[in-house]
């Protein structure tokens, strides 16, 4: 690959360093130009170790720099939509971390503009779908081999929450990934929606609800199961288990080893194993992030994106609106979405 795709990345906090790092040191044509951040310090410390320019909490700026020709948004989630339209606005290659926006309303705002364009210009930070168990998982589904998917079961559980995390964020920052990755592994799309409050853990007595259950049902009737726990004390565990109609297909552990061995004292009963969890999302998915982050590139040099689009962000985020609205209802509610246009077919 001879070009060298130029990129500037808005906000340095865990991802923003972690996707700096991969794409300076793994990902083939293209490097980091710029980097940017609310906090000035951030960016320059970054910018610092890698030699390259900060903005320092220009990041309008960043964008705008003749020299950026992609950027790659990794601040906060309620930044993320004025972070894309300003990219828009110069025409420019964007990648957005999830969420694509806090709701369906301001994703459709960089919708339309990028029908403005006339090209998919925005890829969504939705990993999963690179991440080798979830696409073996999908090859076996849309096979058929094992009749057509009926149910999923997921669990999505994270170790702790910053400051200022609230109980619509367990929806808007956390369940995102499976509202995304559910209707890819199915695909199909959303018909209706409820979350549910259940008793609450005592690690939750921080403002927000933990755990919540998802529940969603399909338009083909497949019906969606899962638990969000967004402070379970232990450790980052993603499960997921389509139930098809003669099988099932179930995302493996990270760790998958299996010991075997007779240690002293055993007698009829096997002591009780334990499976190490890990607690880092960047560890657990990181061949995921490596792949979708070089696939991103290749798309662009190849002048069509193909990862997850701007119309995924949005559909997650319509479907996250109704689990929000029908808390504490004990109502299912409709998932509507605009009609799908052409560019996103
Ligand atoms: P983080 O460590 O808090 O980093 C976010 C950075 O953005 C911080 O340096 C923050 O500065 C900065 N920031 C805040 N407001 C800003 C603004 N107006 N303009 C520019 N920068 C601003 O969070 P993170 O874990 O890296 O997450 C960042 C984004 O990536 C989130 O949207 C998250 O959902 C997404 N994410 C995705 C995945 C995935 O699996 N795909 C995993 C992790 C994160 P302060 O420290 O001053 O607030």
């Amino acid at each position: 690959m001879d070009k060298v795709l130029k990129i500037g990345i808005v906000g340095c906090g865990a991802i923003g360093k972690d996707h700096c790092r991969r794409i300076i040191d793994t990902v083939p044509g293209a490097t980091v130009v710029a980097v940017s951040d609310y906090v000035p310090a951030a960016a320059d410390d970054l910018a610092a170790k890698y030699g390259i320019r900060s903005f320092g909490n220009d990041c309008k700026g960043m964008i705008a720099d003749p020299e950026v020709e992609a950027v790659l948004i990794t601040s906060i989630d309620p930044t993320h939509h004025d972070y894309v339209m300003e990219t828009l606005k110069y025409e420019k290659w964007c990648f957005c971390e999830k969420p694509l926006s806090q709701n369906a309303k301001d994703c459709e705002d960089i919708i339309n503009r990028e029908l403005e364009i006339g090209k998919r210009m925005v890829q969504v930070g939705f990993m999963r779908r690179y991440d080798r168990g979830y696409a073996e998982m999908k090859r076996i589904i849309d096979s058929g081999e094992i009749g057509a998917p009926l149910l999923i079961k997921a669990c999505h559980r994270n170790v702790s929450q910053g400051p200022g995390f609230k109980t619509e964020n367990g929806i808007t920052n956390v369940a995102i990934h499976e509202l995304d990755i559910c209707r890819w592994l199915l695909g199909d799309e959303y018909e209706d929606a409820q979350c549910v409050r259940v008793r609450q853990s005592a690690n939750s007595n921080k403002g927000y609800d933990n755990p919540q259950v998802v529940l969603l049902r399909t338009k083909k009737g497949c019906f969606i199961d899962v638990e969000v726990q967004v402070a379970d004390g232990y450790g980052y565990d993603i499960q997921c288990e389509v139930v098809c109609e003669n099988g099932t297909v179930k995302l493996p552990d990270p760790y998958a080893v299996v010991r075997r061995n007779r240690p002293a004292g055993w007698d009829s009963v096997a002591p009780a194993e334990c499976m190490p969890i890990m607690t880092d999302w960047k560890e657990r998915f990181i061949e995921a992030y490596d792949i979708e982050m070089i696939k991103w590139v290749e798309s662009i040099h190849a002048g069509k994106l193909t990862g997850p689009s701007s119309w995924d962000g949005y559909v997650a985020c319509v479907a996250g609106d109704a689990l929000n609205a029908s808390r504490g209802t004990s109502q299912f509610f409709k998932v509507e979405t605009m009609e799908k246009p052409e560019l996103y077919k």
